[in-house]
């Protein structure tokens, strides 16, 4: 089997609802780029790339660029053989994750139709279904409580919210959120590294009467050290993400004793294939991880989401960024979901249907 084009179309996305994190003013995501591999064998695989400049420096543009000066490479190169064809991306140029990740994804597409198997059951198959949670941006506490009562009401049993831009907005948000949702619902929190030290810590301390399970990312990603010495000083899971690109990264975290759990995102790792090293060497640690997004449309969170299925080590997933922007109406399938739980297509590959 070889590969004999890759195209590429770029998608500007709409917002359904607010978006704002701590390092960032206004909403973050506003394009993606899907990607088509085709081969001699008829068989075509899809990926996507959302590229998020503030955690993997990649954009739009360079990522299209990534794309142009990729395709003489694979061309030719059997699809199968996704080892290699990591190797080839890597020795071209490093970084450039989210370009790397839609190739990957596209195929782990063709593999699967290839083979005629879903892709969650290639990668290992440990449960067809995945349970996340939904996420609130930042905004006043108010308005946070009350999108929170939505997604309670539409089935959502866990909440991840935005804080780290304001201690004392966060605290009030959090107050808010849980007097509306009540008790049963999980809460996690993410600071998105807007917090120092000492605030991080003091902060996490008043949590502790709102009942939070985990804080995500509270500070800098360089900072493992301080990262190590919050996640000893409080009662909360820690939860490393922006800290956390690849595979060294994750053996980094491990020797550093500085997380609780990890936060795998396939824009970040540059695909699957990187992301089950990561979650290996998470495994062999004793840390569970977290498969989460980052602006992703429904292809990349097919392939997030076949990833948490298939590895038991996986065990949480914050899988919304395509119920944050309108849909795309060529691109269908791939899993479905009620309240928190996605459900996989038990289709070959993705089980997408792109019109591309
Ligand atoms: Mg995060």
């Amino acid at each position: 089997m070889k590969i004999t084009n890759i195209q590429y179309k770029k998608a500007p996305t709409t917002d359904k609802v607010k978006f704002e994190i701590a390092l960032q003013k206004g909403n973050p995501h506003n394009s993606v780029i899907i990607l088509k591999i085709e081969t001699d064998e008829g068989i075509t695989g899809y990926g996507e790339a959302s590229p998020l400049g503030l955690v993997t420096g990649n954009s739009i543009d360079n990522i299209t660029q990534f794309f142009d000066e990729i395709r003489p490479l694979l061309i030719g190169e059997d699809p199968l053989v996704i080892e290699r064809i990591h190797r080839v991306m890597d020795a071209y140029i490093l970084g450039k994750s989210s370009g790397k990740a839609a190739v990957d994804i596209a195929l782990y597409d063709i593999l699967g139709k290839k083979t005629g198997q879903p892709v969650y059951k290639l990668l290992g198959g440990n449960e067809s279904s995945v349970q996340s949670d939904m996420t609130i941006g930042i905004d006043t506490p108010d308005e946070m409580a009350k999108l929170a009562k939505k997604y309670v009401d539409e089935g959502f049993s866990i909440l991840k919210i935005k804080v780290g831009r304001n201690s004392k907005d966060d605290l009030e948000a959090v107050r808010k959120i849980r007097e509306a949702v009540g008790y049963d619902v999980s809460l996690r929190l993410d600071a998105n590294q807007g917090w120092g030290v000492k605030e991080a810590i003091q902060v996490m301390k008043k949590m502790e009467a709102y009942h939070v399970d985990e804080i995500e990312q509270p500070l800098r990603h360089w900072n493992f050290d301080s990262l190590k010495f919050v996640r000893d000083h409080i009662s909360q899971d820690l939860m490393m993400d922006e800290s956390i690109h690849n595979p060294h990264d994750a053996l980094r975290a491990v020797k550093a004793e500085a997380c609780d759990i990890i936060n795998i995102k396939l824009m970040k790792s540059g695909g699957l294939y990187p992301a089950l090293r990561i979650n290996a060497i998470a495994e062999a640690a004793g840390i569970p991880c977290m498969v989460g997004c980052m602006g992703e449309t429904r292809i990349g969170i097919a392939a997030g989401a076949a990833l948490v299925a298939a590895q038991g080590n996986i065990s949480y997933a914050d899988l919304d960024s395509y119920r944050m922007i309108e849909e795309f109406s060529f691109i269908k399938g791939g899993f479905e979901q009620k309240g928190g739980l996605i459900t996989l297509s038990d289709k070959p590959g993705f089980g997408l249907e792109i019109d591309f």
